[in-house]
């Protein structure tokens, strides 16, 4: 008899669990009302979730809007704002004006002309980013990406979110459970019971008792209770590549409630690693990552209270140690890892959450229809999200190997060859001849960080790639007219945007149109 895989359970309430059930739930909701499908979370009362994790990707934008969540209660419910990039302060020299963007807006016309060579050949006196995209302008100017009149999720330009991890949750747990039909069961997961194969057959809980499925999705946060604690799997320790092991984080007031937001996540290189900015409408999140064997905590106390200032002394500071790396696997038997169970870097680009989207979209589409076809699923899940991993960690790495900082020991070490990937090595040499570009990705399913981004921080850092003049006569006429259209799109987008914060106001006093 064929065992079909019916009843979903996750553990974990977390922004990963709820992300994941809310991706499943809505993938599969014809299913869960003809009562032949469910989702049900399982998450401890007292086990508090990470609570940090408020720079998202454009991602969330689909996922929300496949879940049906709406945008206007996001902004309302989560403390949210826009996130159009990052903005990385003294990473390459290390000099007071040293900054440069990764906006979120592909070059412009990114699919039919590489604007690399063109801006190698003319475009010096202007950043890269200010050369084929208008939003590093749109960052400076404190403009938001849209206007009121935008539905739901349109907008001008491209866009994330900044927002409340703590408050994000419990307001997708609140979608989940109300709009589709996700069970919620707040309880301490204390065994498990497996079966001969080492399949988990049920959780067992404090306050719920037992708890059966046919495929688990560990979503326990470091704990990883199930593929860890329970299957074994063990933990690829990255931290000789990617080095920051302690985060120091502090919530700031702004000076007045009216004061200007930036849309942009702020990342400021610091002697032993980087200090993270985000604007909310109430708050700041402000957090130092390092590493603690080149900065004490005192050292590392100190460095965040220079960033904030000495009226914000007395603030409370949370420390979260780090340990860089992920699982060897990421589905064992009949259970999947999400989030931090599957692993975690550091905090730089955001790149914990998109993949969470990511993992669960693939999940949700590949959702197994029985144990007998599950170790197939299995293999392929595993295959794409190790690959995943590891252009994450290229990705993160380059951000460090291109500094040419050499004032600490974190900066020196970082540029060392031996902790710099095989396949970044590799492509750092190939970028010295061809750029990276579109065409680089056409064989794969969906980057996490596609093309563009290498391109704003290879470029943004200084990255020189050979070109020759005959390398741009082919795509002269249309490279030109790109660039016009970019700088046309630039002032008329700075001409009627609203600022950040009064677009933010508009959409709490009246609300977006729905879609
Ligand atoms: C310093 C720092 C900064 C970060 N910044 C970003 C960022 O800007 N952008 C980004 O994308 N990511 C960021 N991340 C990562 C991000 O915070 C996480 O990926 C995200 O919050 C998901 O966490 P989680 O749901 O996996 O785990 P958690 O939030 O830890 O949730 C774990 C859940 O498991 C439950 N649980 C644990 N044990 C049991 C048990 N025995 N029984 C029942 N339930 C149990 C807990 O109750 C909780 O609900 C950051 C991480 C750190 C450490």
């Amino acid at each position: 008899m064929v065992r079909r895989v019916e009843a979903v359970v996750i553990i974990g309430g977390g922004t990963a669990g709820w992300l994941t059930a809310g991706v499943i739930a809505a993938r599969h909701q014809a299913r869960i009302n003809a009562g032949r499908f469910s989702v049900t979370l399982v998450e401890s009362p007292d086990i508090r979730i990470i609570g940090v994790g408020e720079g998202t990707w454009p991602t969330m934008r689909s996922s929300l809007e496949t879940m049906g969540v709406s945008e206007t209660e996001l902004f309302r419910e989560c403390d949210a704002a826009f996130k159009q990039g990052g903005k990385f302060a003294r990473w390459t020299t290390g000099a007071e004006d040293d900054a440069y963007y990764h906006p979120l807006m592909v070059p412009q016309g990114f699919s039919h002309v590489n604007l690399v060579p063109h801006w190698l050949r003319e475009g010096q006196g202007r950043s890269f980013c200010d050369f084929v995209t208008p939003q590093g302008r749109l960052c400076d100017e404190g403009l938001a990406p849209k206007t009121i009149t935008h539905a739901e999720y349109r907008g001008s330009a491209n866009y994330a979110y900044h927002l409340d991890a703590g408050k994000f949750a419990p307001f997708l747990a609140r979608h989940c459970t109300a709009k589709l039909g996700v069970r919620h069961v707040l309880a301490d997961v204390v065994s498990v019971t497996q079966s001969e194969s080492g399949d988990i057959r049920s959780v067992l809980t404090r306050q719920a008792g037992e708890i059966p499925g046919d495929l688990f999705i560990d979503c326990s946060g470091f704990a990883a209770l199930l593929i860890g604690k329970t299957l074994g799997v063990g933990f690829k320790e990255c931290g000789d590549t990617l080095f920051c092991d302690t985060a120091l984080a502090v919530q700031v007031p702004f000076e007045t409630p009216d004061a200007p937001m930036a849309s942009q996540t702020i990342a400021s290189a610091q002697e032993a690693g980087w200090i993270w900015d985000i604007c909310l409408p109430t708050r700041r999140g402000i957090g130092y990552v390092y590493l603690s064997r080149h900065a004490g905590e005192e050292a590392a106390r100190d460095t965040l209270l220079r960033y904030i200032g000495p009226r914000h002394k007395d603030l409370p500071v949370r420390k979260i140690p780090i340990r860089s790396g992920h699982r060897e696997i990421f589905w064992k038997n009949n259970c999947v890892a999400m989030g931090l169970a599957q692993g975690f870097l550091e905090p730089l680009e955001s790149s914990a959450i998109v993949l969470v989207e990511i993992s669960a979209k693939l999940l949700a589409e590949q959702m197994p229809a029985c144990r007998e076809v599950m170790d197939i699923v299995a293999r392929r899940f595993n295959e794409v999200t190790m690959y995943r991993w590891g252009r994450i960690i290229d990705f993160l790495k380059l951000h460090y190997v291109l500094t040419r900082r050499t004032d600490t020991a974190f900066w020196r070490d970082n540029v060392d060859p031996a902790t710099i990937p095989e396949r970044l090595r590799d492509l750092l040499m190939l970028w010295k001849y061809q750029s990276p570009w579109f065409f680089d990705e056409l064989d794969r399913l969906e980057e996490v960080f596609p093309a563009a981004s290498y391109q704003y921080v290879l470029y943004g850092m200084g990255f020189r790639t050979e070109v020759a003049p005959e390398d741009t006569a082919d795509t002269a006429p249309v490279a030109s007219r790109m660039v016009g259209e970019n700088e046309r799109m630039t002032a008329e987008l700075c001409r009627w945007l609203p600022k950040n914060r009064e677009l933010l106001a508009k959409i709490h006093a009246y609300g977006l149109q729905a879609v």
